[in-house]
């Protein structure tokens, strides 16, 4: 057995290296992203985007650091069309050379969700199939994975650190402080293209049938899954037992 499959047999990260990593980029998240895409010793990392309301600040970012980097966007086939276009655009505006489109299993669609109506009385099971299934697989050999999320958008996030241990992976939240004004402000700096669905009343934005126009004073999320007791897909499981599941 060679070095290398030991190396891939065992999980990267021990119990406390997140909270050690936490230590080390305190105060310095753009450092910790940085170095997650360059340093060899964060193992293989990947970005997860949605390509949604946010998503340019944290592309614009990585692109700066590394355009070829591994960009994993799950198409669950209930998107906007306005985010397919995003998608294409947006990486093309950034000059991004690795976006990986993921799928749902064909098979698995035909046997649970046949019909297309699966999100209409079970959306947890239908993330499942349709987000949570095809990003593991693609995640399959990554160490780390880089969020967009931040600690702003609902309270389920409010507690967000930079690093979260998933399993035995870790995930990095860079901008996991980052308020919605600055948020603002790094897009207009950059003049980084918006998503066409923010001007229309969307500050949050997933797949068509659960994604509502959100009135003002609304968490920008409100407009997920409304009339459901749910605000996450299910692909950040709980990072700890006991903390209810985040997207
Ligand atoms: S957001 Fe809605 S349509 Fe999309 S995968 Fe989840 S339940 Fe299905």
């Amino acid at each position: 057995m060679t070095s290398a499959s030991v190396a891939r047999a065992e999980p990267r990260w021990g119990p406390g290296a997140a909270g050690a990593l936490n230590d080390r980029y305190s105060g310095r998240a753009l450092d910790a992203l940085a170095d997650t895409l360059t340093d060899p010793a964060f193992g293989a990392t990947a970005l997860v985007s949605s390509f949604g309301a946010d998503s340019a600040v944290l592309l614009h970012l990585a692109a700066r650091v590394r355009r070829d980097t591994p960009i994993l966007f799950v198409e669950t086939g209930w998107l906007f069309a306005e985010t397919l276009r995003y998608a294409e655009d947006l990486s093309r505006h950034f000059g991004l050379t690795d976006v990986r489109w993921l799928h749902p299993d064909q098979t698995t669609l035909d046997t649970k969700d046949l019909r297309r109506l699966r999100w209409s009385y079970d959306p947890d099971g239908c993330c499942d199939i349709r987000k949570v299934d095809p990003l593991d697989r693609a995640l399959t050999g990554f160490d780390l994975w880089i969020s967009g999320r931040k600690s702003h958008q609902n309270r389920a996030r409010a507690q967000l650190s930079l690093f979260e241990p998933q399993g035995t992976r870790l995930k990095l939240n860079p901008l996991h402080d980052w308020s919605s004004e600055q948020l603002r402000q790094y897009a207009a700096n950059h003049k980084l293209p918006p998503h066409p669905l923010v001007a229309e009343g969307y500050p949050s934005i997933g797949c068509s049938p659960c994604t509502s126009r959100v009135q003002p004073g609304e968490d920008p999320r409100a407009g997920r899954w409304r009339g459901w007791d749910k605000s996450e897909c299910g692909i950040h499981v709980p990072s700890e037992p006991g903390n209810d599941p985040v997207f």
